[in-house]
């Protein structure tokens, strides 16, 4: 997913709080929704590039599992964090949520570490000159439309009509 990312945790965050009480929802929800991407700043300073970014460990499904299944029954114990629980929950919800799109067509590592395939129920031909316009010109590209229009509806639309 290229393009998307963002406007998916904004209509996360507000379907979350059309629903829970969540404190924090919106900033938690759009930082999370690009938070594995930030890789990019390693994969073109440090690796320049070697690696497809859905191989470092913040595009592992698996590793986001192990943070949550440690973050998440601490927040509970802790009696200062537990009314951010539901938070966390959010963050880690929108989290699953850009891996699940960047399956789409870009692949994922559901397997670590006992497989080092990058998943995708697509796969987007490199038809043109530039891997950006492959990706903009594929049908999958759609999908980032309706997200795009889904957020602006929820933002511009129903904002006003609540
Ligand atoms: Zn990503």
């Amino acid at each position: 997913m290229l393009t998307a990312h963002l406007p998916s945790g904004y209509i996360s965050a507000r379907v979350a709080q059309g629903r829970w009480t969540i404190p924090h929802a919106m900033p938690v929800a759009l930082v999370a929704s690009i938070l594995p991407d930030f890789d990019m700043i390693w994969f073109h300073l440090i690796d320049h590039g070697a690696f497809h970014h859905h191989r470092y460990w913040v595009h592992v499904p698996l590793f986001w599992a192990v943070v949550a299944g440690v973050t998440l029954p601490l927040m509970r114990v802790i009696a200062r964090f537990r009314p951010y629980v539901s938070t966390a929950l959010l963050a880690f919800a929108v989290i699953l949520l850009h891996l699940i799109l960047d399956s789409i067509g870009g692949g994922i590592l559901w397997g670590a570490p006992v497989s080092q395939h990058l998943f995708s129920p697509i796969t987007v031909p490199p038809d043109t000159g530039h891997w950006i316009a492959s990706f903009v010109l594929h049908w999958s590209f759609g999908l980032e439309i309706i997200i795009w229009i889904w957020a602006f509806y929820l933002w511009k639309w129903r904002e006003r009509h609540l």
